[in-house]
Order: structure tokens, then C-alpha cells, then sequence
């Protein structure tokens, strides 16, 4: 069996307790991998090793040294693609072709285009009038936080740990990863491609392990720590705000969602269906983005719950190496039975379960894997635990609705404030509604479609802060005012 060790320091290292935990893959159920519990002894250790990299050979790298080196990253993990894929689908079973489309790709970009975004930040210059008349010239320089701990979710393993930790680098700071226990594999195998990419000991460092009273919440109270970026539940972020108070840290929340589409019947009905199926089973509805509450305009309703279903009951599941195959399992049998206590709740809410509702007949070795059917309800109350809560699996609950306005407000209506998707052909009324939305991402006929100069980041319980682009860069950096006296 293999292991996934702590990265520290430039060199793997077991648990300072020795201690392991099994990396079960979700779609046998068996567990296919030990790794290593960390700690706070492990934390201190990851973060010592990270402020002497940050004072010592990163910090004096220049930064147009320290940019190739980054680029050199991302040329690895494209060299490496296949390893890569491999971990990730032994992590999540998610289908190769999405791997292979999304994560793995963005897990190299994010490397690249952040490399290039560093380079191109300037700042502002301020002439000051002085009394003598000399004046004197006010200028800021950019320089890192310091310590940065990454703090990862298990849904898009190496996309959103690479979404985070290339900025950070790119800023001329150091990290410390505390992957998701669910998925600690590519974070690993991200650790030797920096040793190849020659990025120096302690620059990127690796604490596997959990959250509360684990490695999570050890370098959230680390006082070497300077920031945290976070991505993850909303109850999480709470817990992390409330921890890193006394050590008054950076912090960047990338939270949940319970993200509304709204297809008006004037949509392009085909572009519409296809968006939302993609919207709410793309990762087995495992991406904070996902909608899953949909509102249809009435003239438009029946047809479209029929097309919906019809859809979703064709999405294949099996071996994710399977072209052919639409859907992997969830990632756990914890979230299993949360997303099928839901599915139980549903019925007792008055759902109708329009498609779905249950777990696949499949065959081993999948029949002991996580998955569940892509579901689809309809007349539920708004005000039902499954319209409110988030779920993170298959699901979605379609509603009708008559007026923009009306739709507007039901979108609204959420403690959740992550995207939003708007079908129409009305140009006014798509900016009109975008502009509306609650959200920290609206998409007007389409979904997930991301160009990373872009602010990404949720409002109300979806998160604190922007990422993306110069957005990205301003946090993982702070302002120094030099002010000269001419
Ligand atoms: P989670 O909050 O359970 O765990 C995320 C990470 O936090 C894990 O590494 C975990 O070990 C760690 N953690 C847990 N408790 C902690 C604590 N008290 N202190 C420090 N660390 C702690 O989330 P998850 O189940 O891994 O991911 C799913 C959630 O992530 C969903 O709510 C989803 O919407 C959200 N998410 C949001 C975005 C976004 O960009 N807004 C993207 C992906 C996922």
C-alpha cells in the first residue's frame, strides 16, 4: 500500500505522532493508501521551515527568477498529467474525461498565468506638497504576507490548491497545505514536482491530516502564520474566522453555496438544458458552483423538467476511464448518507421525486462505491431544509415562476450568496437581473465559464474577499508606503 506523506522542508517526513489514516477511494470503498496525521508538532515544524525559506532563499530570490521557477511548475505537472490524473481519480473518482479537461489543465495554468499577473502588477505614486516647498514623493511597494496556510476541500483537489497556492508563491510568499483528508494524493505528488521544478526547501510545504483539533486547526492558531486562504464549508470558515482572531490573520473564505438558475421562456431552450444539466451534475454536483435550486418560467416548466430528467437518467456510471461515463460516486460514505438524508428529507418535505432519489444498482466493484442517482425534485416549499441548505451531490429542485421580478426575489431569498446562472435571449433583461443577483458570480447563458483575470469570491454565507487575477495578488500581498522627502 502506498503512502502519502507530510512534505517539509524539502523532504518527506512520517507524523511526528507516527501515526497514519487510510485514503479510501470512493469508488470501491476500499482504501488504496496510508497517510501520515499530523498535527501541531508537524504544523510548528512545516511553519518554521517556511518563514526560513521566506527570509532566506526565496525571499532574496528576484522575482523574475522566482516567476520561471513557477512557470517550470507548471511544465512538470503538464509533464506529469497522467500521474496527476491517475491521483485524482484514485482520490475522488470523478471521470477521466472531466479530469482530464478541467482539473488537471488548471492545476498547470494556474501556475502559468499567475507567473504572468506578478510581473504586470505596478502601484501608486503620490507627489506630496511640503511647506518648504521641496516636496517629497510618496511611492508603495508590493511585498508578501509571509507564512500563507492553504486550507483545501476535497471537491477539486489540485484546481483549488493551485488556484491558491501559485498566487501566494507568485507574491514572493511561502505555504503550508493542509489538504483535505479525503484527498491528499495530488497535493503529494505536487511536492516532487516542485523539487523538480527547483523551487527551494520550505517554500512549499505539505501537513496532511484533519481539521478541528487536527493539522487544520493547528496553523490556524500558528502566530507564524500570517494569512489563510480557505476553501470550503461556511460552518468552516465560521470556526477559522473565530480561530485566527487572537493572532489577527489575513484570511481569504472561498465558502458554499445554494446557487439559483433562473431560465426565463424567451432562453434558447437546448443552450439551456444543456447549462443547467452541466450545472447541477458536473462532479457529481460536487463544485460550490453547482445550482441547485432552478426556476423556470411557467410557459416553459413542464417541458423543461421532462428534458431535465430525461438527461439526467442517461448519465452513465462506472469505470471512470469510460469516455462514456457522465458521473462518478461521491466522494465518502459520510457524505453519502448526508446527501441521501436529504434525499429521505425531500419525500417527507412533500417532494415529488421527479427522477432519481436513490442509490444505483451497479456492478463490483462500483456496487461498493459512493454514488447516488442524479436526482430532481419538484414541489417543495422555499422554505424546505432541502431548498435552504446546501447538499453538494446531484440535485436539484425546480420551481415555476411567473415574473422577473418574482424570480429575482426567489434567487435571492438564500443565506448563500456564491453564482448564478440567467438563460435568456432579452439582452436588457439579462443585465437587468445579473445586476440583481446576490451573488459573487452571475452567468448569463452559461456556466463555469471562467477567465481567471476575473474576481471570484461569494457574498452572505458564500465567503469574505475576492481571488482571481489582481484580485489574487493584492491579497497575497500588502502595500508598504515609502514616503521620500525631496
Ligand atoms: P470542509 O469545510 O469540511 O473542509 C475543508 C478543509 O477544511 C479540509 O481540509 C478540512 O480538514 C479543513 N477543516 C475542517 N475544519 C477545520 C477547522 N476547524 N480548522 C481548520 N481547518 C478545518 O469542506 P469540504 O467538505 O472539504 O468541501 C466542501 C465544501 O466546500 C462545500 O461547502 C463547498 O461549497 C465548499 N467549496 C467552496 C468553493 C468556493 O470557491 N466557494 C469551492 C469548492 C468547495
Amino acid at each position: 500500500m502506498r503512502t502519502f506523506r507530510h512534505f517539509i522542508d524539502g523532504a518527506f517526513r512520517d507524523a511526528a505522532s507516527g501515526q497514519t489514516f487510510p485514503d479510501v477511494c470512493p469508488l470501491d470503498g476500499k482504501p488504496f493508501a496510508e497517510v501520515a496525521l499530523g498535527g501541531a508538532q508537524d504544523v510548528d515544524l512545516a511553519v518554521r521551515a517556511a518563514r526560513r525559506a521566506h527570509r532566506g532563499p526565496w525571499g532574496s530570490m528576484g522575482a523574475a527568477e522566482r516567476l520561471d521557477r513557477l512557470r517550470l511548475v507548471a511544465d512538470a505537472v503538464q509533464r506529469r498529467f497522467d500521474d496527476f490524473l491517475d491521483a485524482e481519480i484514485a482520490d475522488t473518482g470523478k471521470p477521466a474525461a472531466e479530469a482530464r479537461r478541467i482539473d488537471i489543465p488548471r492545476g498547470a495554468a494556474n501556475f502559468r498565468i499567475f507567473a504572468d499577473l506578478a510581473r504586470g502588477m505596478g502601484t501608486d505614486c503620490f507627489e506630496t506638497h511640503t511647506e518648504d516647498g521641496a516636496g517629497a514623493l510618496n511611492y508603495a511597494v508590493r511585498v508578501p504576507l509571509g507564512v500563507v496556510g492553504v486550507i483545501c476541500p476535497w471537491n477539486l483537489p489540485l484546481l483549488l490548491m493551485t488556484w491558491k497556492v501559485a498566487p501566494a508563491l507568485a507574491a514572493g510568499n511561502t505555504v503550508v497545505v493542509k489538504p483535505s483528508e479525503e484527498t491528499p494524493a495530488t497535493a503529494t505528488l505536487l511536492a516532487e514536482v516542485m523539487a523538480e521544478a527547483g523551487i527551494p526547501p520550505g517554500v512549499y510545504n505539505v501537513v496532511h491530516g484533519f481539521g478541528p483539533e487536527g493539522a487544520g486547526e493547528a496553523l490556524v492558531r500558528h502566530p507564524g502564520v500570517n494569512a489563510i486562504t480557505f476553501t470550503g464549508e461556511s460552518r468552516t470558515g465560521q470556526a477559522i474566522m473565530a480561530a485566527s482572531a487572537p493572532t489577527v490573520k489575513h484570511l481569504s473564505f472561498e465558502l458554499g453555496g445554494k446557487n439559483p438558475a433562473i431560465i426565463f421562456d424567451d432562453a434558447d431552450f437546448d443552450a439551456a438544458v444543456n447549462g443547467t444539466v452541466r450545472s447541477v451534475f458536473s462532479n457529481a454536483g460536487q463544485v460550490c458552483l453547482c445550482s441547485e435550486r432552478v426556476y423556470v418560467q411557467r410557459g416553459l416548466f413542464d417541458r423543461f423538467v421532462s428534458a431535465l430528467a430525461e438527461r439526467a437518467g442517461s448519465l452513465r456510471m462506472g469505470d471512470p476511464y469510460d469516455n462514456a461515463v457522465g458521473i462518478g460516486p461521491l466522494i465518502s460514505r459520510t457524505h453519502r448518507e448526508k446527501v441521501l438524508s436529504y434525499f429521505a428529507a425531500a419525500r417527507q418535505e412533500g417532494a415529488t421525486v421527479v427522477t432519481g432519489g436513490g442509490v444505483p444498482d451497479l456492478p463490483a466493484p462500483y456496487d461498493a462505491g459512493y454514488y447516488v442517482q442524479p436526482t430532481i425534485w419538484t414541489g417543495l416549499e422555499e422554505s424546505a431544509r432541502c431548498v435552504r441548505e446546501e447538499i453538494f451531490g446531484p440535485v436539484c429542485h425546480v420551481r415555476p415562476f411567473d415574473e422577473e421580478e418574482e424570480a429575482v426575489a426567489l434567487a435571492n431569498d438564500s443565506e448563500y450568496g456564491l453564482a448564478g446562472a440567467v438563460w435568456t435571449r432579452d439582452l436588457s433583461r439579462a443585465h437587468r437581473v445579473a445586476r440583481q443577483l446576490e451573488v459573487g458570480l452571475a452567468w448569463v447563458n452559461c456556466w463555469y465559464l471562467r477567465d481567471l483575470r476575473t474576481p471570484f469570491g461569494g457574498t452572505k454565507l458564500s465567503g469574505v474577499g475576492r481571488e482571481g487575477g489582481q484580485y489574487s495578488m493584492q491579497f497575497y500581498s500588502e502595500l508598504r508606503n515609502v514616503c521620500v522627502k525631496l
